[in-house]
């Protein structure tokens, strides 16, 4: 049996986990800073690297390595690096694999506080970053510089579901001798799989639907053995954003449960962007499932399914979308994303609310729009919930 060969849903509840004498069923939490040796000189030896082995938690964990190996056979990377938050996983790579002087390319739609950390604080270490049309691949090869060394994106987009393909993506990377690295956050290994389209680095926030019940902080990197398992993992090794292994432990019973969890994520969703399509108080749709998506081919493609994120809009802008938000009575209005529990955000006014007017408008913000992550109580509940938001409005 080779469990190279698993399905998805069986990779997410098997892999990693090597049972110890005790014969658990579960994996066990190892709560223990450091290890001990047989005697002075494994201790040596392992200092040395001469013999594998742990040696201190904010290196390797035995919890946080099965939640790191089941999910690098996800994602189909070498290795995977986990990481105390998705921030730190994004900081991480780029520590790893940029140095000054670098060019770093990124998609204008990505998640704010990436922004932040690429302007502000990579910027401060003579890394520059710019920023380009997530899905123009034209835009992208003509921003492309003789010292970029890396083109990041996440897709979809938050909150309009914009899609980057990212296929042609990579061949424009590694064309210009760059790296590319994928936010996956939003789809999961469930439904997307960059490292296969050709990607050469997968990031991840374990927050959202990794954890999937709004519990633990925590993130990854998947890719190859050198970038990944050495510089990556050196990064982390040396500065400490490590995974606890509590919060590993929570995530590796969020991936038993994954497959299942964002099939049935993209089914609610994708009813409900169909229903909210056919609501005359309802303008605008963004859904990648949605035959009227503007990339729809190329989300069929390169999605196994739509996912749970969508956003729709309606007129009248910030006040009638915050009178549909606040007559919502089961809805929880939160920024958190990808829980069992069906989230709402208004992002004009906050994930998008540091923009000016001009750059919300630019980047396709209206003030009537309002981004919905479909959880998993009943679609009906759901539904009547948002219905009861609609009615508000004339
Ligand atoms: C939340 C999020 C992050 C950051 O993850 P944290 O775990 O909050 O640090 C990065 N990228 C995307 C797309 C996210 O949604």
């Amino acid at each position: 049996m080779s469990t190279g060969e698993w399905k998805a849903a069986t990779k997410a509840i098997r892999i990693g986990h090597h049972r110890t004498a005790e014969g658990e069923h579960s994996p066990p939490i190892f709560t223990t800073s450091s290890y001990v040796y047989e005697s002075a000189a494994q201790a040596a030896a392992r200092f040395s690297g001469e013999e594998p082995g742990n040696i201190y938690s904010r290196f390797t964990n035995p919890t946080v390595r099965i939640f790191e190996e089941r999910l690098a056979a996800l994602e189909g990377g070498e290795r995977c690096v986990a990481t105390a938050t998705g921030m730190s996983a994004i900081l991480a790579t780029c520590m790893g694999l940029l140095r000054a002087g670098d060019h770093l390319l990124s998609s204008r739609s990505i998640f704010g506080s990436t922004v932040i950390l690429f302007d502000k604080y990579l910027g401060r270490f003579g890394i520059d970053t710019s920023y380009v049309p997530l899905s123009d691949l034209e835009a992208w090869k003509a921003a492309i510089r003789p010292e970029t060394r890396m083109l990041f994106l996440e897709t979809p987009s938050n909150p309009l579901t914009e899609l980057a393909d990212i296929e042609a993506l990579a061949h424009i990377a590694h064309d210009h001798g760059c790296l590319l690295v994928v936010d996956n956050c939003f789809c999961t290994p469930i439904l997307q799989r960059p490292l296969e389209l050709g990607a050469d680095i997968v990031v991840h926030s374990a927050t959202k639907y990794i954890d999937g019940q709004g519990r633990c902080m925590g993130g990854a990197v998947v890719g190859d053995e050198q970038r990944v398992g050495e510089e990556v993992f050196g990064v982390l090794r040396t500065a400490g954003p490590s995974l606890s292994p509590f919060n590993a432990w929570a995530f590796l019973h969020g991936l038993e449960t994954l497959a299942l969890r964002m099939k049935a994520h993209s089914h609610n969703a994708d009813l409900l962007a169909q229903w909210l399509e056919n609501h005359p108080k309802v303008s605008r749709v963004h859904y990648p499932g949605l035959a009227s998506h503007p990339q729809a081919a190329l989300a069929a493609r390169q999605m196994d399914l739509p996912g749970g994120m969508l956003a729709f809009e309606v007129e009248g802008g910030r006040e009638a979308a915050w009178r549909v938000i606040d007559a919502m009575r089961m809805i929880s209005i939160t920024a958190n994303l990808g829980d069992v529990k069906t989230t709402v955000t208004h992002p004009a006014t906050t994930t998008h609310g540091r923009l000016s007017p001009e750059q919300r408008a630019e980047a396709g913000i209206s003030d009537g729009l309002i981004r919905i992550s479909v959880g998993l109580e009943a679609v009906e509940d759901i539904q009547a919930d948002i219905e009861r938001g609609l009615e508000q409005l004339r």
